[in-house]
């Protein structure tokens, strides 16, 4: 099986391009990869994914951010703001509340616009120069959009978003808007916006950089290095698990793709791998559905409801690719209330960490397992936090402290102060 852990470098294909090539999970078939625009498998319909005649080592690492990976990316370079090199926080109080050996925070809300999203656009946009593609277009949450518009610009490239109407934060609109996208607000959910826009993109309209993209999928793969390197640095070990919000599920394929590649380039020994833990609301929880059942195959929900609305997604695309990755990590997956990710939320706050509600799933699906015994408390973790505070400024202040209003004076405020403060928690 192509996506285990213990598969064979592959045999180079005749289509390989400098060592690099397209191939189908599904049935093995193997694509140029840049002399069309494919999103998937002409013979099958099945997911791509990009493959290496050369897998680097870490040695071959050099260099700050996204591209010091390049030899394990398609491109030597791309359209870039310096994404990448986020902060793997400690969290020494929240490491011994929760009760794990250790705990970092890799905060992805680091990123130039706020989100990994980034990550994965600087190589997807810049693999659409090489193309010569002309329009770029994603369907969003929020997130994808903001980094779609502003790489699009920075690339010189017109852009197109389609956003479900109102469940989209107002920071992430108002990224997309400055950096010039076409904004269009579509009446249905996200999943709706993605079919349409696939639509789009096979009709030749625009060229799609959702993570149904194989290359974003690569960029992102390097947060999975950052957190190993980040980790043999600090412990001299790679971390036990990484726990991960999951929409889409394209960042839990690509860490999955980036400790493959480094199983297979025999740097990484397959029982150390970190197992892949992802976490969903409760209110959109397909790919916990399909873990519980042991089901190959995810049940798109029709209907889909959280607070987190970066994750607020029934039909995670990248299913076929994420699911081999948390079962042969042997991680799992979780779903937590609305209520416990606000909680997780005010925890990282409260450690000088801003993030929006989805990237808090993270840290609430750990405390969730780690009650439960699911998690050991000689493990040694890192959460994912996808996204900055500043995102959602609307779910930052519902969930923090209200102002108080105050005469302009010192007696006033003095008297104000010497009463019971009454934050909204
Ligand atoms: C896109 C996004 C996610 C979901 O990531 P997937 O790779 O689609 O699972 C989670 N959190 C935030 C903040 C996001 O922007
Ligand atoms: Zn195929």
């Amino acid at each position: 099986m192509s996506l285990s852990l213990s598969a064979d470098r592959p045999a180079i294909p005749a289509v390989a391009d400098d060592g690099v090539w397209l191939e189908c999970i599904e049935c093995g078939e193997t694509f140029a990869p840049f002399d069309a625009v494919r999103y998937t498998c002409d013979e099958c319909g099945g997911l791509l994914e990009v493959r290496y005649a050369d897998l680097p080592t870490f040695d071959d690492f050099e260099g700050q951010g996204v591209w010091r990976y390049a030899d394990a990316l398609p491109l030597a370079d791309g359209v870039t703001t310096q994404e990448g090199a986020t902060p793997l926080y400690e969290v020494p109080r929240l490491e011994a509340d929760i009760g794990v050996e250790a705990l970092r925070i890799k905060h992805e809300g680091m990123n130039p616009t706020g989100s990994f999203k980034d990550r994965g656009m600087t190589v997807g946009v810049g693999v659409a120069k090489e193309l010569g593609v002309g329009r770029l277009a994603c369907a969003s949450t929020g997130n994808t959009s903001a980094a779609l518009a502003a790489y699009g610009s920075r690339g010189g490239m017109e852009t197109l978003v389609l956003l479900p109407a109102g469940k989209v934060a107002a920071g992430k609109i108002a990224q997309a808007s400055l950096h010039g996208a076409r904004i269009l607000e579509v009446d249905g959910n996200f999943d709706a916006c993605l079919d349409i826009v696939q639509e789009l993109a096979e009709a030749g309209e625009a060229y799609l950089l959702n993570s149904l993209n194989p290359f974003r999928l690569e960029g992102q793969k390097t947060i999975g290095l950052e957190i190993l390197e980040g980790f043999l640095a600090d412990y001299d070990a790679v971390p036990d698990r990484i726990v991960l919000p999951v929409g889409n599920a394209g960042n839990t394929a690509a860490l999955y793709k980036a400790f493959r590649e480094l199983v297979q380039a025999g740097e990484l020994d397959e029982d150390d791998v970190p197992k892949l833990t992802g976490v969903q609301a409760e209110g959109a929880a397909p790919m916990v559905e399909a873990v519980e059942n042991g089901a190959d195959e995810v049940r798109r929900w029709d209907d889909v409801e959280t607070r987190a609305t970066a994750i607020r997604i029934g039909n995670p695309v990248n299913a076929p690719k994420a699911l081999p990755g948390i079962r042969e990590t042997g991680g799992t997956a979780v779903a937590v209330s609305d209520e416990a990710i606000t909680d997780a939320q005010r925890d990282l706050a409260g450690e000088g960490i801003g993030v929006e509600p989805a990237s808090a799933a993270s840290v609430a699906g750990l405390r969730k397992l780690r009650a439960e015994g699911t998690v050991d408390d000689d493990e040694r973790v890192a959460c994912l936090t996808t996204g900055h505070l500043l995102k959602d400024p609307d779910a930052a202040a519902a969930a923090g402290n209200d102002p108080e209003p105050v005469p302009a004076d010192t007696e006033g405020v003095l008297a104000t102060l010497a009463s019971e403060s009454s934050p909204d928690r």
